[in-house]
C-alpha cells in the first residue's frame, strides 16, 4: 500500500509505512493500532475533530489538512485532524493498553475488574463514565445519554450503584456504541420513539439530553452539571438524584 502525508507533519512515518502491506487493524476505545507488514504498529487517536475518511478507489488529490493517506489499488483513506497519529514500538502499545479499562465493542471484556472499579469509587457516576480505565470508548454525547437511558443521575456516587445498574449502563453502552459503529453517526434515541428510522432522523432528533434545552422524552428542562472537568446534561425528572 502507498502511505504519504500530504500536510507533511507525518511525513517520516508514512516513508516508512509506504510499500507495506496493512495486516491488521484494531481498536480499543478511542485508541487505534493498525499493524503493517514491516513489522511498524501506526497509533492513531482521533481526539475531538479527527476523521478518517473514506475517499473510495478514485480519491483524486488530497484536500485539506491530511496527516496521513493510506492508498492501495481498490481504495483510499484520509487521515486528518488526529490528536496522536505516530509509530509506536510493541511495548509502548503494551503501556498504553495496560491503563485502558474494559471495552464493550471487544471479545471478551473485562466487565467484572470494571464492575470491581466502579464498586470501589466514590466518585460521581457521570464522571467515572470519562475514565477511559474503568469504561474505554465513552465520551460526553454517549456519558449522558447512558445515564439518561438508565434513570441515573449523574451525581450518583458510582459505589451506590446496584449491580442492576451497572449491568444496565454496561449493556448501553454496548448496544449504542454498536449503533454508532453501524450507522457512523451517534444516536440514542428510539426510532419507534421519534418515528423513523436512524438514518432518516433529523440531528435534532438523534439525542435525549445531549446540548438540549429540554429533554427529548419529557419535555423537562436540562439541567448541567460539570463532571470530569466537562458539562454534562440530565433530565432532573427522567433522572431523579
Ligand atoms: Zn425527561
Amino acid at each position: 500500500m502507498h502511505a504519504s502525508s500530504p500536510q507533511g507533519r507525518f511525513a517520516t512515518g508514512a516513508s516508512l509505512l509506504d510499500g507495506d502491506r496493512l495486516v491488521r487493524a484494531d481498536a480499543w476505545g478511542k485508541y487505534l493500532f493498525v499493524n503493517f507488514s514491516g513489522g511498524q504498529t501506526l497509533h492513531v487517536h482521533l481526539g475531538l475533530i479527527g476523521k478518517f475518511r473514506d475517499r473510495g478507489p478514485d480519491p483524486g488529490e488530497p484536500t485539506g489538512a491530511i496527516r496521513l493517506r493510506l492508498r492501495n489499488d481498490g481504495g483510499c483513506w484520509d487521515l486528518s485532524g488526529p490528536t496522536r497519529c505516530e509509530l509506536i514500538e510493541r511495548h509502548e502499545r503494551r503501556t498504553i493498553e495496560s491503563h485502558l479499562g474494559a471495552d464493550p465493542l471487544r471479545r471478551r471484556p473485562d466487565v467484572a475488574s470494571a464492575r470491581q472499579r466502579v464498586a470501589g469509587m466514590r466518585t460521581p457516576i457521570g464522571a467515572v463514565l470519562l475514565d477511559q480505565t474503568v469504561i474505554a470508548g465513552l465520551g460526553n454525547i454517549y456519558r449522558a445519554e447512558i445515564l439518561f437511558l438508565c434513570g441515573i443521575h449523574p451525581l450518583r456516587p458510582s459505589r451506590a450503584l446496584t449491580d442492576d445498574e451497572f449491568a444496565a449502563i454496561w449493556d448501553e453502552s454496548g448496544r449504542l456504541l454498536r449503533i454508532g459503529v453501524r450507522t457512523g453517526r451517534i444516536v440514542t434515541t428510539d426510532p419507534g420513539e421519534i418515528g423513523v428510522s436512524r438514518s432518516a432522523m433529523r440531528a435534532s432528533d438523534t439525542l435525549y439530553v445531549y446540548h438540549r434545552q429540554h429533554c427529548r422524552r419529557c419535555g423537562s428542562e436540562i439541567e448541567t452539571v460539570q463532571l470530569a472537568g466537562r458539562p454534562m446534561q440530565f433530565c432532573p425528572v427522567c433522572q431523579p438524584q
